[in-house]
């Protein structure tokens, strides 16, 4: 055990009372009251630690709070990202509040993903103590990212704020104490619209141009883009279109999830939906594509596998080697934080399980550990 783990445990009863505080305020995504409240907090406890914060509005209504904190030497920060926001809906916390027995923690948010927050503000605690900042630090938390940010800001802000970062941290849960990520799937949300042209069914059904039958048409020609085996998935999950059974449908739409490994693949697919987009079986119909929303992947590359190494160092330290990089894990912000140039890792967060379900649980020994393996991380002069 390390002098940081040391201090860590001394702090632990203090990490479950702010983990159980977090966890028993609703949060789910665009509830703006429970998120501001709760931001409010981290805000006051990054203040606490000497970090400079701010607020910028993201938008569909939510918020993204950044907090700096300089270090010894100036230069690239070292950025910690996470959500606040949970999938569970108000009242949640009322009906099965913060829980602990034994090493097990429970309640809305408990894996996904608020003690990753906590983790990483006691990391910063614990560097601070000991006077062991060197590069600056920067935390980013966001308040809709169970929605893939979608119509809102928070991606963008999310880029702008880790632009020029030393590397990233993001503070989702994972599996094993010994795990962590280094490869996500990314993800889009397109809406597909076929524009035709309406007409009776009965009277004159050659005046037409059915939109339903051309989308048909185009979600075979989607659909077939799936490659399992190279991690892509093509679903059309929602279709709509058409009036009555007696208009020929002037109208069809499909809204499809995405899922892909690399940069590479989401630029391919793009070019293949567009393409596909603009050739018709139906004469005369149009179709439009919007993208909804759209998470960048993480890739396991080089200067990720770097980073790898150097938190296996600090495993090493911790007696938790060696770390395994798990890989293809959902859709997260270390997406967000890798396109912009910063390599990443994932899964830094509580250890647990059964995210999104009532299910879900944390292990209480995990906080420690994980905010220890991260504040020896950023201490450690890079390999
Ligand atoms: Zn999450």
């Amino acid at each position: 055990m390390n002098k940081i783990q040391q201090y860590l445990l001394d702090h632990q009863d203090e990490m479950i009372a702010l983990t159980k505080q977090l966890v028993n305020i609703d949060s789910p995504s665009y509830h703006l009251a429970g998120i501001q409240q709760i931001m409010r907090i981290l805000e006051s406890r990054m203040n606490a630690l000497g970090m400079t914060t701010y607020q910028l509005e993201s938008g569909k209504p939510g918020t993204v709070l950044v907090g700096q904190l300089a270090g010894k030497e100036s230069g690239a920060p070292v950025i910690l990202s996470g959500h606040i926001d949970t999938v569970f809906p108000v009242g949640t916390a009322q009906q099965r509040p913060f829980k602990i027995a034994g090493d097990k923690m429970t309640g809305p948010g408990i894996f996904d993903m608020k003690p990753g927050i906590v983790i990483g503000l006691y990391a910063i605690q614990a560097l601070k103590h000991f006077d062991l900042i060197e590069r600056p630090l920067k935390v980013i938390i966001v308040s809709d990212e169970e929605k893939l940010h979608l119509a809102s800001n928070a991606a963008q802000l999310i880029a702008q704020e880790a632009q020029g970062g030393a590397y990233g941290l993001n503070l989702e849960g994972t599996t094993a104490t010994n795990t962590v990520g280094t490869s996500n799937r990314g993800g889009m949300i397109i809406d597909l619209t076929v524009h035709g042209r309406a007409a009776h069914s009965g009277s004159e059904p050659e005046k037409g141009r059915d939109a339903v039958v051309e989308l048909a048409h185009k979600i075979i020609q989607l659909t077939a883009l799936t490659n399992l085996q190279e991690g892509i998935h093509v679903n059309c999950g929602r279709i709509t279109g058409g009036i009555s059974e007696n208009i020929i449908p002037d109208q069809a739409t499909t809204s499809l999830g995405i899922r892909f490994r690399t940069l590479t693949q989401r630029d391919q697919l793009l070019q293949q939906i567009r393409q596909i987009a603009h050739q018709h079986v139906i004469p005369e119909t149009t179709t439009d594509i919007t993208i909804r929303t759209q998470i960048d992947s993480l890739e396991a590359t080089a200067t990720v596998q770097q980073l790898f190494a150097n938190l296996d160092r600090a495993a090493k330290e911790l007696g938790i080697s060696p770390l395994i990089a798990a890989n293809d894990r959902g859709s997260s912000d270390a997406g967000v934080l890798y396109a912009q140039g910063v390599p990443c890792i994932d899964g830094l967060g509580v250890v647990g399980g059964a995210a999104h379900t009532d299910q879900e649980f944390a292990s209480v020994h995990s906080l420690v550990k994980r905010a220890a393996l991260i504040a020896t991380l950023i201490c450690t002069k890079d390999a």
